[in-house]
């Protein structure tokens, strides 16, 4: 099983399929792809990352520069179409990817659908873009500013601290949304997930070997740190907002291997 996200300048949809190509030795039993242009185009099968191929290949969206992948390992619900990753909220407009297992999805499950939610899949996973949506403030809601100088905190960054706040176990995610079509939101604990990072683009993987051959630029995320990803540069911090300086180092790993 295995993360690949993306954001940049370049075409997401190859770049991820060779991320997930390159980590199909860990063993999954599904893939799939989510990349944001404007709106969410989500492809996803049972089986190998050929057959997702396949499928990617006849679909006529999947054209945007920011995109999230993975090889799904199930633990939580049946290996079928509807259980694979990504998977959305309600509404459709949050997409999420997963590697990990969540203890206390019944109680949030529990506490989502009496707040109205309905859900679609058996997968612990769902209950993480559902918290998220929840909690989701328009970036403008909030008025301090980031160290980046970039826009209003608060939105997706903001939201994915607060659901990971109340989630137990091991995760490790990658989140877009699309209210923020310059944003990659990533976290982890437990589930290892590295952060490459290029020149005015940067790939986010579970594992180095989809990283190396954009990058040889990057750090280790830290459990229970989030890092928000925009073209313009990163921001990583732990759950309660602190800000934490990553630790970027030189990847060294044969291509081949
Ligand atoms: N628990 C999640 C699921 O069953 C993620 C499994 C994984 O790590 O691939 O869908």
């Amino acid at each position: 099983c295995g993360i690949v996200a993306y954001i940049g300048s370049k075409p997401a949809k190859p770049l991820l399929l060779e991320g997930l190509k390159r980590m199909e030795y860990r063993g999954y039993d599904s893939a799939g792809m989510a990349v944001l242009n404007g709106k969410l185009d989500v492809v996803k099968t049972v089986g190998r990352v050929a057959v997702l191929e396949e499928r990617i290949n006849k679909h006529p969206g999947l054209k945007g520069t920011l995109g999230i992948a993975h090889t799904r390992w199930a633990t939580h619900g049946d290996t079928t179409e509807r259980n694979a990753h990504p998977h959305t909220d309600d509404a459709g407009t949050i997409a999420i990817v997963h590697n990990g297992t969540i203890e206390n999805y019944a109680a949030l499950k529990k506490y989502l659908q009496g707040r109205g939610r309905t859900f679609t899949t058996d997968t612990d996973t769902e209950v993480i873009a559902m918290l998220i949506a929840e909690l989701y403030e328009e970036p403008g809601d909030n008025p301090e500013t980031t160290e980046m100088g970039g826009p209003t905190r608060g939105g997706l960054e903001k939201a994915v601290q607060a659901a990971m706040r109340e989630i137990r176990g091991a995760y490790a995610i990658a989140v877009i949304c699309e209210r923020e079509p310059d944003t990659l939101v990533v976290a982890r604990k437990g589930s290892p997930l590295i952060v490459g990072i290029g020149a005015s683009e940067f790939v986010v993987a579970s594992d180095p070997s989809a990283i190396v051959a954009h990058t040889s630029q990057a750090f280790a995320l830290e459990d229970e740190h989030v890092c928000k990803l925009t073209r313009a540069g990163i921001r990583t911090s732990t759950l309660d907002d602190v800000p934490v300086s990553p630790k970027v180092q030189q990847l060294e790993l044969d291509l081949e291997q």
